[in-house]
């Protein structure tokens, strides 16, 4: 088989549309559990609804729909953490001056933490102005059991490894991030020896590569799979009864990745946005089929390396980094999420109180990693700093796994263009590459 042939874009598209039919028809074969006595609806540990026991359930959507979606998505996510280690060592490792990584992190940072600022900013004016919450009589909800959140000091003394390999087995995405471009400084100043390994660190990152687009020929059944799982368990009536909130972050991510990410990279690098978006859509189907920023890292990277031609030295930074600090869409939720819960509940949030949400968001984010529904954990933590009740998140878990889907490819979009306009500030993108126009659908 011709590798270079496929048109995987197509394949997904196709499946996508085919997983969603097909959840839907699925839809109307089961029922969702409901507790025995106080007839709530019943969560499992990642507060997604049960479905009653059935045969479409139990064995179709739990069943083969569950094996095809994990095998693609474990797949993907177990190439994550030893490419992002063996590409951000070479990409340390190539910078001529290390001095360098300073001031790309530097320049990475504030634009990650701007951009998430603006976001946040643009989805509480909004909801302010649309008032989602108003009028919205609560729905009977199920307790939410919130995650586990961190306090900043514990973020940050989390960002250095105390073991490499627990920090590899765990997928700690920062302490990955840290342990590579340490070593990748000590090849450099190792002479002789520091280049064998390094040498084999580059031919690593060359077959983790070859494995990148094996596992994306998976995508088409794997993103039918989980698509239909997600079409046939979303409750719909809920998405109805919640239409202005749901409509309203959709219409703020839009807004998000149609209007201000294109404007920042046509004002910082003079680049086509429409070629950005062309070459980005694989890897915005991945985020979207996937809901994982984290799990999509390793198709983000080969689009900004290989289709949009930010160097391998930049993207192998700031892509990891991206997926794992910069949430743009799940800020944007959060905003809106705040303002409706606030207006649900009756209470009136002061300027102060606004700020505040800007600050712990956008905060918030560099300690979560890119998972399915992070960005409700991170809520609780949002909510409680200016005492709106959490357990009001039971009410938008219903339809929260669409948006989740949403707000993560916005997420990847902001990392790439934020990738770009870094590289093309460090003298690091070929812009050969970027407006290479045949590159956008075809696999390698
Ligand atoms: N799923 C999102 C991501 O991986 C995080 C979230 O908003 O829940 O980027």
């Amino acid at each position: 088989m011709d590798l270079q042939k496929i048109n995987l874009t197509r394949y997904i598209l196709i499946s996508m549309f085919a997983g969603a039919v097909a959840g839907l028809t699925l839809s109307y074969f089961v029922e969702f559990a409901t507790h025995p006595e106080t007839g709530k609806p019943l969560l499992d540990g990642q507060n997604r609804p049960v479905l009653e026991s059935s045969f479409a359930a139990d064995y179709i959507i739990n069943g083969l729909f569950q094996f095809l979606s994990e095998a693609f998505i474990r797949s993907l996510k177990a190439l994550v953490v030893p490419l992002v280690f063996v590409s951000l060592v070479c990409g340390t490792a190539a910078m001529d001056d290390v001095r360098k990584l300073g001031t790309v992190g530097l320049k990475t940072l504030a634009l990650y933490m701007g951009t998430t600022a603006i976001a946040i900013s643009i989805a509480i004016v909004m909801a302010l102005i649309i008032k989602p919450g108003v009028g919205v009589a609560s729905p009977e909800v199920s307790a939410y059991v919130p995650g586990e959140t961190k306090s900043l000091l514990n973020v940050l003394i989390d960002i250095f490894p105390s073991n490499i390999v627990t920090a590899f087995a765990n997928g700690e995405m920062l302490q990955i991030i840290v342990g590579a471009l340490a070593l990748g400084i000590a090849l450099v100043v190792s002479g002789e020896r520091g280049k064998r390994v390094l040498d084999f660190f580059r031919n690593l990152n060359e077959v983790i590569m070859k494995l990148v687009i094996l596992v994306m020929l998976m995508a088409p059944f794997g993103v039918f799979a989980k698509i239909a799982q997600v079409f046939a368990k979303e409750g719909f009536d809920t998405i109805f009864a919640l239409a202005k909130y749901f409509i309203l972050v959709i219409v703020v991510l839009l807004i998000h990745a149609a209007v201000v990410y294109p404007s920042m990279l046509k004002l910082f690098t003079g680049l086509s946005p429409i070629m950005l978006l062309k070459k980005l859509r694989n890897a915005q189907l991945f985020a979207f089929s996937t809901a994982s920023s984290n799990a999509t890292i390793p198709v983000t990277l080969r689009a900004t390396e290989e289709r949009l031609g930010a160097s391998n030295k930049v993207s192998s930074f700031t892509v990891p980094l991206g997926a794992t600090i910069n949430m743009d869409g799940t800020a944007i939720m959060q905003g809106v999420a705040t303002v409706f819960i606030a207006q649900l509940s009756g209470i009136d949030l002061s300027i102060t109180q606004y700020l505040t949400v800007i600050l712990a968001a956008t905060m918030a984010s560099i300690g979560t990693a890119g998972v399915p529904s992070a960005g409700l954990v991170m809520l609780t933590l949002v909510l409680g700093l200016v005492g709106l009740p959490p357990d009001k998140i039971g009410l938008i878990i219903g339809i929260d796994r669409l948006l989740d889907m949403v707000r993560t490819a916005v997420n990847i979009t902001g990392d790439a263009t934020i990738t770009c306009i870094v590289a093309k500030s460090e003298g690091q993108l070929d812009e050969d590459i970027f407006n290479r126009p045949t590159e956008e659908e075809e696999i390698s």
